[in-house]
């Protein structure tokens, strides 16, 4: 029986000496866990046989190197969504235009005034950024922002329902995602909740028996954006319900989650409900997210009637939700670019990809496979293929956008060890898998994006040489 092979492990600070750790580059402290934990894997794989012998000191301190780099990187990394999903939540929703980052920046780096008057040289609101603007583009009196909009929502409930009675549709009490349930967020915003109609219909008249026979004193209305009831199905329109709230003195209150402001900023996805339309059509206030049609930074923006915003803004919870300074300036240099639609739809990224035509990416698929042809010669076949794109954001879930991808078919091997590979590149690169083949699609790639497309079929051929 030979001597028990954990003894001869090296210790601890012979690890830290070696050449490859002793160098500059790293924390101290990191460069200690990275040894402690690389010396505790190897003790795991001698216990369990998977190793014959202790593993050289040198081979250690490699190991225990490349653990202090990914150590040392940052979490949060840039990622290439070549998914054809615009608004792809798990992928950080909408990406910023250099206008709104810049404000970002700018934002970060200096004071602001964020809640200075500075002509009276007093204390200001830092709702006063983006209140005028929102207003110019979506007709409201008033505007604020927090958040998000699931924030903007609790304000709203808070603020204008809480303590009272609201109205909504069965076919409305929908789970957004992320846990956040409408009858859930009612409750916690102290609304008492009036169910009315069924899943599938609820006509104006459910909601007038609601406020005659049961008190109803607040009409909510909530846009399922992430699912659609088809079939024997009946919707109140805002209009009639705006006019009952009218009738009996009620407010009328929106979530309509994913918000485009205005037709003329998506003209290829008319059927989508906007804030201004929202807001002709009768709501009292109207709210939505910063991320998602808009383009523009997480947010909450609730427009509308002037005494029902002016009541959300001294709300409590208002100031539980406040926005922060990053993503305020990112906001309004977002909302300046809508002034002029041309500007809008060239400058907001989420607007350029989901604008895109067909023509314009089927061209840039057949370059982008071209190019991918050569890297990765003998390894896949590559072509460009049309592809059903998607807005994402929990809008229009049914909605197919008509784009192209590369499709990559690998000769050899699985296209789940492909997809898997592209998503370890250094830029990782998250495609989709349509049957053998995985499809980057065009519409959510910027040119950058496309380069590192190229670069990580690079690394992967690089690696299987
Ligand atoms: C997305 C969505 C929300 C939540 O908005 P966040 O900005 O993600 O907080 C709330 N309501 C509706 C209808 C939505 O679509």
């Amino acid at each position: 029986m030979s001597e028990n092979p954990l003894r001869r492990l090296p210790k601890m600070d012979l690890l830290l000496a070696r050449p490859a750790l002793a160098g500059e580059g790293f924390p101290r402290a990191v460069l200690v866990r990275a040894a402690r934990e690389t010396l505790e894997e190897a003790r795991r794989e001698l216990l369990s046989g998977g190793l014959s012998g202790p593993p050289e000191a040198d081979e250690l301190a490699d190991r225990a190197r490349a653990r202090a780099a990914r150590l040392s990187a940052p979490h949060l990394r840039r990622v290439v969504n070549a998914s054809g999903v615009v608004l792809h939540t798990n992928l950080g929703r909408a990406p910023l235009g250099m206008e709104a980052a810049r404000a970002a920046y700018d934002a970060a780096l200096g004071y602001s005034n964020l809640e200075y008057g500075l002509e009276a040289g007093e204390r200001g609101s830092r709702h006063d950024h983006v209140e005028a603007i929102l207003c110019e583009l979506t007709g409201a009196e008033a505007a604020m922002a927090v958040n998000n909009n699931a924030a903007a929502v609790l304000v709203m409930l808070s603020a204008l329902a809480g303590g009272k009675r609201a109205a909504v549709s069965r076919g409305e009490l929908v789970e957004i995602g992320g846990g956040f349930r409408v009858p859930d967020i009612m409750a916690r915003s102290g609304a008492a909740l009036l169910e009315v109609g069924t899943t599938n219909k609820t006509r104006i008249a459910d909601y007038e028996h609601a406020v005659l026979t049961r008190g109803a004193e607040v009409l909510l209305k909530v846009h399922t954006s992430n699912y659609e009831i088809v079939g024997f199905t009946q919707d109140t329109p805002l209009e009639e319900l705006s006019a009952l709230g009218r009738l009996h003195g009620l407010p009328l209150l929106y979530d309509l989650g994913s918000g485009a402001l205005d037709r003329e900023f998506l003209p290829g996805l008319r059927e989508c409900p906007t804030v201004a339309g929202a807001l002709r059509a009768g709501a009292d206030v109207v709210c939505f997210s910063g991320d998602k049609l808009l383009g523009g930074p997480q947010a909450g923006i609730a427009v509308g009637k002037r005494t029902y915003i002016e009541a959300m803004k001294r709300d409590p919870m208002a100031r539980v939700g406040r926005i922060d300074k990053l993503s305020l300036a990112a906001l309004e240099a977002t909302l300046r670019l809508y002034r002029d639609p041309a500007q809008a739809g060239a400058r907001i990224p989420a607007l350029a990809m989901l604008n895109a035509p067909a023509e314009a990416l089927k061209a840039r698929a057949e370059a982008l496979a071209a190019r991918l042809r050569l890297v990765l010669d003998g390894v896949c076949t590559v072509a460009a293929v049309p592809t059903e794109d998607k807005v994402g954001g929990g809008a229009l879930p049914s909605r197919a956008l008509s784009g192209w991808a590369a499709a990559l078919t690998p000769l050899g091997g699985g296209v789940e060890e492909l997809e898997a590979a592209f998503r370890a590149a250094p830029t990782p690169v998250v495609g989709r898998i349509h049957r053998d083949a995985l499809l980057l699609a065009l519409r959510t790639l910027s040119a950058e994006d496309e380069e590192a497309v190229v670069d990580a079929a690079k690394g992967l051929v690089g690696k299987a040489e």
